[in-house]
């Protein structure tokens, strides 16, 4: 199973069939955990993983942001993960 490392959590990524127009949720209760569809294409699987990660990290650390910004963060983040990948080596 996938995990992702949130602070002291690790976060279970599960893969399941989460119907039309969804692509990925962000359950913070009772026990965090990402939800992925894994009936979308995977390019936009890995989007959906970034944007319910950013999700997670604003909440586990107490930043406030909504939807839109949440979304231009998935994209911003994703382009500059894909243009800087020597810099994500190293980290
Ligand atoms: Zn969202």
């Amino acid at each position: 199973m996938t995990t992702i490392r949130i602070g002291p959590l690790e976060i279970p990524v599960e893969y399941a069939d989460l119907g039309p127009g969804v692509f990925g949720k962000w359950h913070p209760f009772p026990s965090p955990r990402i939800e992925i569809n894994d009936k979308a294409p995977e390019p936009m699987q890995a989007l959906a993983l970034l944007h319910e990660c950013i999700h997670a990290l604003c909440d586990l650390h107490g930043i406030r942001a909504n939807e839109q910004t949440v979304s231009t963060l998935e994209m911003v983040l994703a382009q500059f993960m894909r243009d800087n990948p020597s810099v994500f080596a190293s980290v």
